[in-house]
């Protein structure tokens, strides 16, 4: 990640000044804690390797975030079990934040997909106490390698009328190895145009990269035409990581892992103040 320590001020700079824009005078002084790339490399120091640990070790790396253990719900479907953590906002207005926990039989599913988990729980962390107009869902989806499981579940559990209320849909999937890219072809136009400008803007390194003939949790949404991304941080050497034994916690680079936090909490700061249609 050569461009780090040139990133890294207009990045935090950018950050600042829109979660400042956001945020009521009351709860100024003391400004929500950003993560650092060393919170985040310290995650993956240990990473639980096996498929039947990773639901309750999430549930522990949300506590340890600062989520109350009654917050944490498991929504339980007929064959997969999700965990979700919702955030109340000011309206019933959604943004769901989905990575999917479950891993293939190879390897430690250190970049596919405990990339995911902590990112996500490093955003909760440091958004968990800053009011928004919208709720925030957190959603970690079960069998997401056996076709998409969990968030078909969740999705398919939406009531129709309901639908509307689900602004955007932010999915993270195999961070660890690149900069943050989207997935065109697991995501819907609108929202990943934003996704790019919003990069361009503070100075995080993006691309657009499909990954073909793969899937991910946010088709599930874009299905249901909820405006949905996937953000992966893979490179060109993904295929002899993922879903192999050489999926292990060395292979992450945990800068990747930083900056697709730190672009995920832009895009949540930005979707909270843009009207619920925007992207649709
Ligand atoms: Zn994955």
């Amino acid at each position: 990640m050569p461009h780090r320590s040139r990133l890294h001020a207009p990045v935090f700079l950018a950050l600042v000044l829109s979660l400042a824009a956001s945020v009521p005078v009351a709860v100024r002084s003391a400004p929500a804690k950003v993560s650092t790339l060393e919170d985040i490399q310290k995650e993956f120091a240990t990473v639980p390797c096996e498929d039947k640990e990773r639901l309750a070790a999430v549930k522990a790396l949300y506590e340890k975030a600062g989520a109350p253990a009654a917050d944490i719900k498991i929504e339980q479907f007929d064959n997969v079990e999700n965990l979700v953590l919702v955030k109340p906002g000011a309206s019933a207005e959604k943004i769901v934040i989905g990575a999917h926990y479950d891993k293939v039989a190879d390897g430690c599913g250190a970049v596919d997909n405990w990339t995911g988990q902590v990112a996500l729980t490093q955003l909760y962390q440091t958004l968990r106490d800053i009011p928004f107009k919208k709720t925030l869902v957190f959603v970690a989806f079960g069998r997401e390698e056996k076709g998409l499981v969990g968030s078909r579940a969740m999705t398919k559990a939406i009531p129709e009328e309901q639908l509307p209320e689900y602004c955007a849909m932010i999915n993270i999937d195999s961070l660890g190895m690149g900069p943050p890219q989207v997935a065109d072809n697991m995501s819907s136009k609108p929202l990943a145009k934003f996704t790019g400008e919003l990069a361009k803007e503070m100075e995080i390194p993006f691309a657009h990269a499909s990954i073909g003939r793969a899937n991910s949790d946010s088709s599930s949404f874009v299905a249901k035409q909820i405006p949905a991304v996937t953000i992966h941080g893979l490179n060109n050497n993904w295929q002899r990581v993922l879903h192999s034994g050489n999926d292990q916690p060395a292979k992450v680079n945990a800068a990747s892992v930083y900056l697709g936090y730190r672009l995920a909490l832009g895009m949540i700061v930005r979707l909270d103040q843009a009207a619920c249609n925007a992207y649709r």
